[in-house]
């Protein structure tokens, strides 16, 4: 869980956090298709892949062994024990694209977002919240986490969870969907407005200005 400072890079650090079953997976994969200068960080992740996902789509997924060797290597930027599995995101794969100015959004848990805002200050943290507790119990059931064990460990994460979204910069609620995405592509966009933004990539604008 530790990491060495990472100089400005030129891309956009967005950082989506949010109790499991809110809706934080299915927002980010519709705002990738929305926008194609987003890119998603692929974590790698000690848990086994579930129903359908592929090594390499959703996670890279390694043993204990391998994630435990990786750390040791410092080949994490940050990493987190979430729900008694182990989560990572790559430190190569995170300073590459943001050095080539891409704009990269982390799916990761708020132990992760802390990090992250450490290494990199200029990081948009986003927390997603569900709605109401009865509604974040019906997605979880819908998704088909349907063990009540599960569900209850989830519930109950959920709750302290949610406690760590007033360290972020920005909070969306996920009640209608479509509400939600917008809120998400606000905040996107609203970041491409900074002034260090719009200085680096209207660059002719601000000479023409005689600003730079
Ligand atoms: P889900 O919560 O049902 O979507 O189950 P997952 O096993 O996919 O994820 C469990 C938790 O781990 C979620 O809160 C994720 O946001 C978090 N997570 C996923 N990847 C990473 C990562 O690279 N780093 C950290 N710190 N957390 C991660
Ligand atoms: P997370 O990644 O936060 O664990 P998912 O993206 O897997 O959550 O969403 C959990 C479930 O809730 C999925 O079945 C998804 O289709 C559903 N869902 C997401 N957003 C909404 C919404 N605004 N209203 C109703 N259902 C939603
Ligand atoms: P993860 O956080 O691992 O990406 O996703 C958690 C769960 O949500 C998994 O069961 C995964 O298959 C599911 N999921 C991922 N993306 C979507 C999506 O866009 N829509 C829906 N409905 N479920 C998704």
């Amino acid at each position: 869980m530790n990491a060495s400072p990472t100089q400005d890079a030129p891309g956009n650090l967005f950082v989506v956090a949010a109790p499991s079953g809110t809706g934080k997976s299915s927002l980010v994969k519709a705002l990738l298709e929305l926008d194609a200068k987003l890119s998603l960080s692929i974590s790698h992740t000690s848990r086994a892949p579930r129903g359908q996902e592929q090594n390499g789509r959703e996670y890279w997924f390694i043993t204990e062994a391998e994630f435990r060797d990786k750390v040791t290597h410092h080949d994490f930027i940050e990493w987190a024990e979430v729900h008694g599995n182990l989560y990572g995101t790559s430190r190569a794969t995170i300073e590459s694209r943001m050095a080539a100015g891409e704009d990269v959004v982390l799916e990761i848990d708020y132990q992760g977002a802390m990090q992250i805002k450490q290494l990199f200050p200029a990081a948009v943290l986003i927390f997603v919240l569900p709605p109401s507790w009865d509604e974040l119990r019906q997605r979880l059931i819908r998704r088909g986490d349907t063990a009540e064990a599960v569900i209850a460990k989830r519930m109950e994460n959920a709750h302290l969870e949610v406690a760590q979204a007033k360290h972020f910069d920005f909070v969306v609620i996920n009640a209608v969907f479509e509400t939600a995405l917008f809120d998400l592509k606000t905040i996107v966009h609203a970041q491409r407005l900074k002034y260090a933004a719009q200085l680096r990539h209207r660059s002719a604008v601000f000479q023409a200005l005689s600003l730079c």
